[in-house]
């Protein structure tokens, strides 16, 4: 639609777990509203939204797609979502993008685990949500028993706005135009009468109208009242339909055209002003005359025009003459040219307004949530952090052929620009890069564009994890340095105390010296030599956390006594310290969140308890998948994402975030001390 009316857009995510039929009910609404010719065939990679190549090769969805169409005189951005698991935060960053949340269920399948992250994570948002009952063609789907668990789990405000008649071999509508027809589920008319009456809840005036005096009340009198209850959460409005043979799809066209909000309904993204504590909120509001603000919720690499930021104006206009920052540059770029997608194709359009879904290409600072505006009033805007899962699968990484270090540190720090869920950090301790992401397969993907795009192959290994070192007790430590080596001697001699602080209080260096037993200009040399060996670790290598170290004693000769000797001494008198007071080394322990068939359960806690892990408890959820909940050392979950995938048969699936520290068994300590000893300096 090339007129820009904020009224006409619908912006709608379809969300939910693979397999559900997102890509093809995607495919079936654009072929229905007329915007493609021809329905595209998944097995061919020939839909309009899976075009990828390593889509293709999978068959499923990997990254957001883009594409619109227009019916009934409105402008529907849809956006296709990745459903695995270990996509889930490509398709939470795009939330923001949207006012409804369309999320698909599978008939036959249930609710799934990714239904009910998305669910949620569409509500904290504040999103409108709606559910689609998708494949009720399939024989052996349950409609009514998935209707009933629906409502048990999301609540009873979510309602069936039509009903499958007829063997589920067509739809029949209970909320616009309700017919007296005979349905697989109540009557039609039941059906109306519960949508408006959870609907009239929100709105006094209509409930007066309603309930007092009996008025039967339109559609036109109650989209707004609709709207409202929507936003407010009141209401999720269900509806059937077969993506394959077309039943309900009419009615869900009608559905997002009339009754889905438009940018001025929705409940607009919080943006905040400034970093950390200092960050404020501010008002964005859909203006079209106002300046300029729009968020890049996706960065595509495309092989004809670059790189290409896609982004939702939130504020303002965007037309090619445009000059926008992103984020908080002092120089502008003019955007040229503006496109708007379908799929992989993309074309140019000559405004985007508030609501509307665009993207700019050959812009080389895009990044992933960057925000672009026109003045520098909006410098330091963002939107505020979505709570997607931390990125925790890490794998070092080097080049395979010398010299292509600097090529292989260009090439992560652009895809992590384009891939939210991707981060590269530097471990300095262990000079290794480590790269991050969702999954063992997301790496692997990874990996495989590195080579593609850039010409980087690289070896990989499992990253070192990053133990630390402590002590349990306290101890005094002490060292004489005599050196007589013809002319001047050496001569310095230091007795000093560690102790062990509270967990996180880094390094306290005290000096409790009574009268001038060690010259004030030599203390400094015992601190500069201890904080070194305490970076590098005392026992295994690992930086020393946690302790506090007081010099309370030495003794200096007026002629031999030189800073150099200090510097021995001290460095001596610290490690003869440490080894007696306990020394420990730390590993990290992580929250290990993994859901799975319940049938697994068994296999799954067997195998935690084989790796040192604690269980904490185990949750029913839906569809016959239990949540196992626990701690396991970080060091024992090396091939876990495989051993998951063997022990589910590949149908479980596992989070984790770091928890706290923990002293490793005696074991591992000595294995670990052994290694740091005989390791070639
Ligand atoms: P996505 O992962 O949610 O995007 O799901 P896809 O669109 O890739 O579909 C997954 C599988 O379900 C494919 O084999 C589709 O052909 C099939 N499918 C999609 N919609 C329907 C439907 O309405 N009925 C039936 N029987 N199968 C469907």
């Amino acid at each position: 639609m090339s007129i820009h009316i904020m009224e006409k857009i619908r912006n709608i995510a379809l969300a939910g777990h693979a397999g559900a039929g997102k890509t093809t009910l995607a495919e079936t609404l654009l072929h229905r509203s007329g915007a493609i010719h021809e329905m595209g065939e998944l097995s061919r990679g020939t839909t309009v939204c899976d075009y990828d190549e390593q889509e293709k090769a999978l068959g499923h969805t990997l990254e957001v797609s883009m594409c619109h169409f227009d019916h009934e005189g409105t402008s529907v951005n849809l956006l296709d979502t990745p459903g695995f698991p270990d996509f889930i935060g490509r398709t939470i960053s795009v939330l923001p993008a949207v006012e409804t949340v369309a999320v698909v269920i599978d008939a036959r399948a249930g609710i799934q685990p990714v239904t009910h992250r998305i669910m949620a994570a569409a509500q904290e948002y504040g999103l409108c949500r709606m559910i689609i009952i998708n494949k009720i063609d399939d024989p052996q789907a349950d409609l009514h028993g998935l209707l009933r668990r629906i409502r048990e789990v999301f609540g009873n405000e979510c309602l069936p706005m039509n009903l499958p008649a007829d063997n589920a071999s067509k739809v029949v509508d209970c909320f616009f135009d309700p017919s007296e027809e005979a349905t697989d589920f109540a009557s039609v008319e039941a059906a109306r009468t519960e949508i408006v009456d959870q609907v009239v809840e929100v709105d006094e005036e209509l409930m007066e109208l309603y309930l007092e005096q009996g008025q039967d009340l339109s559609p036109r009198q109650l989209h707004d009242p609709f709207d409202k209850a929507m936003r407010e959460g009141h209401l999720v409005p269900i509806c059937f339909v077969s993506a394959e043979t077309g039943s309900g799809i009419n009615q869900l066209l009608h559905t997002f055209a009339y009754l889905m909000p438009n940018p001025m309904e929705g409940n607009p993204p919080e943006f905040l002003k400034g970093e950390g504590d200092d960050a404020v909120p501010v008002e964005v509001t859909p203006d079209a005359d106002a300046h300029a603000i729009a968020h890049v919720f996706r960065v595509i690499v495309d092989p004809f025009v670059g790189k290409m930021g896609v982004f939702r104006v939130h504020q303002g206009t965007i037309t090619p003459n445009s000059q926008l920052f992103v984020g908080d540059a002092r120089k502008a770029f003019k955007v040229g040219h503006l496109f708007s997608l379908q799929g992989k194709d993309h074309k140019e359009i000559n405004k985007a307004v508030p609501g509307d879904i665009a993207a700019v290409a050959k812009v080389e600072d895009l990044h992933y949530d960057a925000v672009l505006h026109d003045s520098h009033d909006e410098d330091h805007f963002h939107l505020k952090p979505a709570k997607r899962p931390p990125p925790m699968y890490g794998l070092a990484v080097s080049p395979t052929r010398r010299g292509d270090e600097q090529k292989l540190s260009d090439a992560l720090h652009k895809l992590a620009a384009e891939d939210q869920c991707l981060r590269i950090e530097h471990v300095a301790s262990a000079n290794e890069t480590v790269m991050r992401g969702t999954s063992e397969l997301h790496l692997r993907l990874v990996i495989e564009k590195m080579k593609k795009r850039f010409n980087v192959e690289v070896a990989t290994r499992p990253p070192s994890i990053p133990y630390r070192e402590t002590i349990r007790g306290q101890a005094e430590g002490h060292h004489r340095h005599k050196k007589q080596t013809g002319g001047a001697g050496q001569f310095g001699e230091v007795f000093l105390k560690v102790e062990a602080l509270p967990a996180d209080s880094g390094f306290e260096f005290v000096v409790k010296v009574v009268g001038v037993a060690i010259a004030n200009q030599v203390i400094p040399a015992v601190e500069n030599v201890v904080r070194p060996v305490m970076s590098a670790g005392a026992i295994a290598g690992y930086g020393m956390q946690d302790i506090r170290v007081t010099v309370y004693d030495g003794k200096h000769h007026p002629v031999d006594s030189k800073e150099v000797a200090f510097v021995a001494a001290g460095k001596k008198a610290f490690l003869d310290a440490i080894q007696k007071a306990r020394p420990v080394v730390l590993e990290p322990i992580v929250n290990l969140h993994v859901v799975a068939p319940s049938n697994a359960v068994g296999d799954i806690t067997g195998d935690l308890s084989s790796r040192r892990g604690r269980i904490n408890g185990n949750t029913v959820l839906d569809d016959n998948q239990v949540a196992v909940d626990g701690q396991v050392p970080l060091s024992e979950l090396e091939n876990y994402e495989s051993r998951l995938k063997s022990i589910t048969a590949g149908e479980g699936s596992y989070r984790m975030e770091f928890s706290h520290y923990e002293p490793v068994p005696a074991q591992t300590q000595k294995k670990l001390a052994e290694a740091f000893t005989h390791r070639p300096d």
